[in-house]
């Protein structure tokens, strides 16, 4: 069962003009983590089989894509939730704008307005210095995973 979540955040320019916006995401349950581990696993095992077949690419391809299945496996079961986008109003030309969520930088973190290029920053609504363990979450729906 794939959960989404929506999380409130604070859209901020350098002239202290601020709008709030919305953090868009998916949480995976156990049973959701491990679907889609062992599906990874299978697809690249089944790579790798199908490399076999490609003369002299298949010395590199192979042991590759065997050694590929179970760590990247391993680090999809252990991805507990995905960030997907930012929606809101832009602060300094008020356009609505949909940003993909960084989940590589640490919050709060500056982007770029897609339609003024002008510089935003993207926090968390209620606290200057929230770190993900603090967030204050909404469970939008939950839903089951598409086949
Ligand atoms: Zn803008």
């Amino acid at each position: 069962m794939v959960q989404k979540i929506a999380q409130a955040v604070a859209i901020t320019a350098k002239e202290d003009r601020s709008t709030s916006g919305t953090l868009h995401g998916s949480r995976f349950t156990r049973h959701e983590r491990l679907k889609r581990a062992i599906g990874t696993w299978i697809s690249l095992w089944l790579l790798a089989a199908a490399a076999v077949a490609i003369p002299i690419a298949h010395f590199v391809l192979v042991p590759l894509l065997l050694v590929a299945g179970p760590v990247l496996a391993y680090w999809r079961y252990r991805t507990t939730e995905q960030l997907s986008a930012v929606e809101g109003i832009c602060p300094l030309c008020r356009h609505a704008l949909i940003l993909a969520a960084d989940t590589r930088t640490p919050w709060p973190y500056w982007d770029l307005c897609p339609h003024c290029r002008g510089n935003i920053q993207l926090a968390f609504a209620d606290s200057k210095d929230v770190r993900h363990a603090d967030r204050q979450e909404t469970v939008i729906e939950e839903m089951e995973p598409k086949r």
